[in-house]
């Protein structure tokens, strides 16, 4: 998707700071923190959000939360953290490239507003 920003992201064209990297997926760091750590984990290849995730693509999801959990771990989250997929206008999803939150550091609220 020549348009979606976490594509250009993904490849290297916009700048970003890294928490992970492989082949598959890219972990970064959100411009507009919400929580003391606020990483973003993203599939390299484009999928516009869990909506359309089918028994094709989804196995990198998997591979994120291994991901995400490893990473919680190592930046010391070990009180707990919160991974969050926002889907869809109501769902709060303001970029259409599917995305992981990863927040920790703080306690969080539930339920979500
Ligand atoms: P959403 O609202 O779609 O679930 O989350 C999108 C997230 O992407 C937001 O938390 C926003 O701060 C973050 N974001 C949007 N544009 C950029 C960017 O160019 N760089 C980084 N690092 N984060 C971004
Ligand atoms: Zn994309």
């Amino acid at each position: 998707m020549s348009d979606c920003i976490f594509c250009k992201i993904a490849k290297g064209e916009i700048p970003s700071r890294k928490a992970y990297e492989d082949d598959r997926i890219l972990a970064f760091y959100d411009l507009d923190p919400q929580a003391p750590v606020h990483i973003l984990l993203i599939p390299k290849t484009h999928i516009a959000g869990a909506d359309e995730l089918t028994e094709e693509n989804s196995g990198v999801v998997a591979h994120i939360f291994c991901v995400a959990s490893r990473l919680a771990r190592e930046l010391g989250l070990e009180n707990g953290y919160r991974i969050v997929n926002n889907c869809g206008a109501d769902g709060g999803q303001s970029v259409r490239h599917l995305h992981f939150h990863l927040l920790g550091g703080r306690s969080m609220a539930w339920p979500p507003g």
